[in-house]
């Protein structure tokens, strides 16, 4: 349960689909954060064999049992087509039960009205959520992502809905979700000096005495950096069997950053339209 130092302390552990859930008051209404685990399912069709029908039935419906307890329509919920890259788009498109979503790591929804879901097994699933104007965005920063800039390149796009006065404000708030620590997390030297190159934050020491990578602390030295409120949810996907992990267990799922904006008395899946 080591993680990267951070300003939030350990969790408490809520029961259901979520290791971690927060309401954010923000100048577009409430809207909710929050991290699955094992116990909501994987979410990953891409870690299912197309031929695989009963394991692709599965992910619908861990997607479907995860937007009645977020209390948003099934199928509304956008998933992106990963690729570790910087690329950052409006939530514009379909959620995932009319179509695929975009190729792309981060997504930005203007006005927080559209659920944004980021899988992840080790890599960082990041939550961001502007008090000032209401947009959230969801961002998947795994080593090369966090390297290329895909969080300077989210919270640009969110920044650009306040007029240009404001941009400096606070009210920016992220969460990094649960990924791999940095205690936990091996790499040749040569790759540590190159992250830590770029970002100084992220070389690290593992349990064990060998070059590693922090890739939380990479995220919040980031964000800092972009005037972000940064919170890290203390939890680490090698360690923690509530989570999903690459490295531990290959292949065998994705749990979500999620973000979703649901009235506080319509959280039943027929009230929020
Ligand atoms: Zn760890």
């Amino acid at each position: 349960m080591t993680a990267a130092e951070g300003p939030v302390g350990t969790v408490p552990v809520p029961a259901g689909p979520f290791v971690h859930r927060e309401a954010v008051a923000t100048a577009g209404g409430t809207v909710h954060v929050a991290w699955s685990g094992v116990a909501a399912g994987n979410l990953g069709l891409h870690v299912v064999a197309d031929e695989d029908a009963a394991g692709r039935r599965a992910v619908g419906e861990a997607r479907r049992g995860l937007e009645r307890a977020m209390g948003v329509p099934e199928g509304s919920t956008l998933y992106l087509d990963q690729v570790h890259s910087a690329d950052a788009v409006w939530a514009d498109g379909p959620g995932w039960g009319e179509e695929a979503g975009p190729t792309a790591d981060a997504a930005v929804s203007r006005d927080g009205g559209r659920t944004l879901a980021v899988m992840v097994a080790d890599c960082l699933p990041v939550v961001l959520v502007d008090e000032a104007t209401g947009a959230t965005a969801v961002a998947h920063a795994g080593r090369r992502g966090l390297l290329d800039g895909v969080l300077e390149a989210t919270v640009d796009r969110l920044l650009s809905l306040r007029p240009a006065e404001r941009r400096d404000a606070p009210g920016l708030r992220a969460w990094i979700g649960p990924g791999v620590c940095g205690r936990c997390y091996e790499v040749p030297e040569q790759m540590r000096a190159e992250a830590a190159e770029r970002v100084p934050a992220t070389a690290a020491t593992t349990a064990w005495g060998t070059p590693g990578l922090d890739l939380p602390a990479g995220a919040v030295a980031i964000l800092r950096g972009r005037g972000a409120d940064v919170a890290v949810v203390q939890a680490c996907t090698l360690e923690d069997e509530r989570l999903f992990s690459h490295r531990r267990a290959p292949g065998q799922g994705r749990f979500a950053g999620l973000v979703w904006r649901a009235d506080e008395d319509a959280s039943t899946p027929t009230g929020a339209a």
